[in-house]
């Protein structure tokens, strides 16, 4: 019997549902059992080619449809989506492997926010009159025109609408390449687009490894690229953009500094670091994976991170009691494992958790190592997996050092009561989205991204039209021309 996580079809290209079988074969496990629950094919030339001429070819109509009308279909969308939550948070689930009581309120949800937020916004986006004595200079704010999306697998429903809503807000059109890993969540997207009215084409889905995604960056037909992944990844598409002078977006890796200074509030400070560490088993690009805590509250603090991480339910996530699911597949899983026995081996001290759970399917026990020094490999590298590094620090000037000395620059986090300190620390720390007192949270109305190796522009809030569009700007002459002969 077909499981009912299987798509009607491998992709969704000019408002169908569409199949080549001659792709190569991408199964879809469920990282909860192992279980093989669905297939797709990775897309042909011809399904690519097809993906984006069809695009190219809606998005001129699109963008000239006002902006009220777009932003009334994604409005649409949203309402769908919102109605449809419990269905689509089961597909996530299906898809990732995180809990239910998770994708309930964060994957669907935050999908829908983004195309209600940028639906609203669509209405409004104009230029600038400028006046110049008689004359007057204006700018228009155009589409870039085709656009294509490449996304992870952590999110796959909120990636898929993080890059649609803006582009589609904007007036361009959309290609989107879901992870290989995570393939079914955004062929639900495209198809409630198109059922609130989305022209055909306008937001096609394709599936493919990272060759699917390499033909669509260098295509001469796409104008910009938007991708979350890797850093190794991203500079690779960034290359391949910048030869075909392409916008691009980064939504890359981390490996963010949470600092918590001995007057915050323990709790609320353990609380930020199992949100910035464990939810989502730790599969969180922004997470502040290198907690840094002021000498005397250490103890304290590894105490009440101990206990409270003892409460995570780990389990079926269609269950939600269940609090803490599995690595998305078994290769994650398995390299997070070497990353906690290289903890372990470079003599960090274990305090909870470190090994693979006894039960079925990809869990990983929640860990917490203490003692954690800067050059330990789990202090360096983005391990995307439930291992939190627990480092000791004395004075604000070292701690800030410290929590800069890394290639990445996503996220940070500062715990304090102090809140003179609060400001004055983040103002020093060379990360793009940042946290006092809190950890993680993502509205649509808050830009998102990162600095140094972490990506390059901005998701989400007015920031994210920015690299949506293009200006335009027009001088408008009023007298004669003067010229030199
Ligand atoms: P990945 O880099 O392996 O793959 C990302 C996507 O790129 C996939 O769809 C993949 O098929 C595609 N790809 C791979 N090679 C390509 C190529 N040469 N050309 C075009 N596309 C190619 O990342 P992943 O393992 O899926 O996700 C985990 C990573 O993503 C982590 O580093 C994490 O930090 C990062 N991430 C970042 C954010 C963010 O917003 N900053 C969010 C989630 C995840």
């Amino acid at each position: 019997m077909t499981h009912p996580a299987q798509p009607k079809a491998s992709h969704f290209i000019n408002g169908e549902y569409v199949e080549d079988t001659t792709g190569t074969p991408i199964p879809v496990i469920y990282a909860a059992t192992g279980e093989q629950i669905a297939t797709v094919y990775a897309a042909t030339p011809a399904i690519v080619d097809q993906a984006l001429s069809t695009a190219k070819e809606a998005q001129k109509a699109w963008a000239k449809m006002t902006g009220t009308e777009r932003g009334r279909i994604l409005r649409r969308a949203a309402d769908i989506m919102r109605e449809r939550n419990h269905e689509l948070s089961v597909l996530e689930t299906y898809d990732t492997g995180k809990p239910l009581q998770e994708t309930l309120v964060a994957d669907a949800t935050s999908g829908a926010d983004a195309l209600e937020y940028f639906g609203g916004l669509a209405g409004s986006l104009t230029g600038e009159h400028i006046p110049m004595g008689e004359d007057w200079v204006y700018t228009v704010r155009e589409a870039l025109g085709l656009c294509v999306g490449i996304g992870a697998w952590n999110y796959p429903t909120q990636i898929a609408c993080w890059k649609g809503a803006p582009a589609l807000a904007c007036g361009n059109s959309m290609v989107f390449k879901p992870s290989e890993t995570t393939p079914l969540c955004a062929l639900k997207v495209a198809e409630i687009l198109h059922e609130a009215g989305a022209p055909a084409g306008i937001y096609n889905v394709i599936q493919g490894m990272g060759e699917v995604g390499g033909a669509l960056v260098t295509d001469p037909r796409v104008d910009k690229v938007s991708l979350t992944g890797s850093v190794p990844t991203g500079k690779k598409v960034y290359a391949a953009a910048a030869a075909g002078m392409k916008h691009v977006t980064m939504e890359l890796g981390g490996k963010s500094p949470l600092i918590i200074f001995d007057d915050a509030d323990i709790d609320n400070a353990v609380g930020g670091a199992i949100n910035g560490n464990f939810y989502s088993s730790g599969q969180v690009c922004s997470n502040g994976t290198r907690v840094f805590v002021q000498k005397g509250i250490k103890e304290k603090f590894l105490a009440r991170l101990a206990e409270r991480t003892g409460n995570a339910i780990l389990g079926d996530p269609m269950d939600e009691a269940t609090s803490f699911g599995p690595m998305v597949t078994e290769n994650q899983m398995n390299i997070v494992l070497g990353y906690i026995e290289k903890g372990k081996v470079e003599g960090a001290r274990l305090i909870c958790g470190g090994n693979r759970a006894d039960m079925p399917g990809y869990y990983i026990q929640p860990t917490v190592f203490a003692d954690v020094t800067d050059d330990m490999t789990i202090a360096r590298e983005e391990i995307f997996g439930p291992v939190m590094s627990v480092l000791d620090f004395d004075t604000e000037e070292e701690v800030i050092a410290r929590a800069n000395d890394t290639e990445f620059g996503l996220s940070a986090g500062v715990f304090t009561n102090d809140f003179s300190r609060a400001h004055r620390v983040i103002g020093q720390l060379e990360a793009g989205s940042c946290f006092i007192n809190s950890y993680n949270d993502a509205p649509v109305e808050a830009p998102f991204g990162g600095v140094k190796a972490s990506g390059v522009g901005r998701e989400n809030s007015k920031e994210a039209i920015k690299h949506f569009s293009q200006v335009k700007s027009v001088y408008v002459r009023m007298g004669d021309v003067e010229a030199a002969f």
